[in-house]
């Protein structure tokens, strides 16, 4: 059997209807958006069509989309740029965001800046009273992502953007791993900014989008020939930017008809993960429908991940971006789960390719090399 990929929230494989999209932009249709001629007039359109798409799935007007490299950068955009308008004072982020929103938000802090990490419960579930009490200091800047990456946890973004509102302060969330598994839909979400990335949604690796309210203003981190309205010079990946237009207009099929899909296989996944005695991570909390994460207590993460590629299966431990490091994942320590039970973290994010006869495979895979794994660790007590 061919190797199972079970990793989609580390990256999608590209929608073939995406890729025909896009290659007569890579091939023939090779203008400059910027340029005045025939060629750069049809790179202009397709750039705009784009964004009517990519505006159209979050329900905004195109002015308010900023393309950008991904979601990194849209991230980074969003923090430095913010802080670049404001007066230091505090930034109020929740303690299970992506390095790509707490590290720029810790950088902050030589500036003046001071960084307050928001709480989350035990499944993972922002804590609304310790935002509340966190705001009743000045604060210019509020961060906290729609869906965790690890967990899947879907976070009450919109009440939260009411007490940054409240608070004057200007309130963003990432967006990356709720776009095209939920209904994502920005004035639903009382943000004034909002990241989305194309590779998570079957479009191609490094485009994204910076959603903006039209009331705030941001330094850009890129000058130059002002290019996306001043907010991001460089000239337009082009054929990248007509992927994830054309990922985005695919994604609101996907999050009708494919997410009870992956839901139902989730919960073939699970029931048979809690019989062989596996802790189940914010399984209490709503989820995005893909996203399983599970340790059986005793076993590493690492070796598990290794053992189950032998078996076939690509699945992931900890946070899959930084899965060189052998760090407990900071969002279960943020949860309160011990190192050692967190060290044992494995991720599995479905996809639009995967099958039930594939989780059943990986079951019976995963009942194998646990059952190994557990005489190994015994034998050594
Ligand atoms: N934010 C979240 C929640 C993510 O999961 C990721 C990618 O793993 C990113 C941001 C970064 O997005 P990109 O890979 O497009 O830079």
């Amino acid at each position: 059997m061919k190797h199972v990929y079970f990793d989609h929230n580390a990256t999608t494989p590209l929608d073939e209807r995406v890729l025909a999209a896009m290659l007569p932009y890579l091939r023939e249709q090779y203008g400059n958006a910027s340029s005045r001629h025939e060629f750069g007039t049809l790179a202009r359109k397709a750039v705009n069509q784009a964004r009517e798409q990519v505006a159209a799935l979050v329900g905004v007007q195109p002015v308010q989309v900023v393309f950008t490299s991904g979601g990194t950068e849209g991230n980074n955009s969003f923090v430095k740029g913010a802080a670049g308008m404001l007066k230091p004072g505090q930034i109020a982020v929740s303690a299970i965001e992506h390095p790509c929103v707490a590290k720029p938000a810790q950088e902050l802090a030589r500036a003046g800046w001071k960084v307050r990490k928001l709480a989350v419960d035990t499944e993972g579930r922002i804590d609304l009273t310790d935002v509340a009490a966190a705001l009743k200091e000045p604060t210019g800047i509020v961060s906290v992502m729609f869906a965790n990456n690890e967990t899947g946890v879907i976070q009450d973004v919109a009440a939260v953007g009411e007490l940054a509102r409240a608070a004057r302060a200007w309130m963003h969330t990432d967006a990356v791993q709720a776009l095209g598994k939920i209904e994502v839909d920005f004035p639903a979400l009382n943000v004034h900014a909002m990241t989305i990335s194309a590779h998570k949604i079957y479009g191609p690796k490094g485009v994204g989008a910076l959603v903006l309210d039209k009331r705030i203003e941001l330094k850009p981190l890129m000058s130059g020939g002002g290019h996306e309205q001043g907010l991001r010079s460089g000239t337009e990946n082009v054929p990248g930017i007509v992927g994830f237009g054309a990922a985005c207009e695919l994604a609101a099929g996907r999050v009708r008809e494919l997410a009870p899909r992956l839901a139902e296989m989730r919960s073939q996944l699970e029931r048979t993960l809690r019989g062989m005695g596996a802790v189940i991570f914010g399984a209490g909390a709503t989820r995005v429908p893909n996203t399983s994460y599970f340790t059986f207590p005793g076993i590493e993460g690492e070796t598990l991940v290794i053992e189950l590629d032998n078996a076939g299966f690509a699945v992931a431990s900890g946070a899959a971006c930084s899965s060189t490091s052998t760090e407990p994942s900071a969002t279960l320590l943020a949860m309160g789960v011990a190192p050692d039970i967190a060290r044992g973290a494995v991720r599995l994010s479905l996809g639009s390719g995967n099958t039930p006869a594939e989780v059943e495979a990986f079951l019976r895979a995963l009942t194998g090399v646990v059952a190994r794994l557990k005489q190994l660790t015994a034998m050594a007590v």
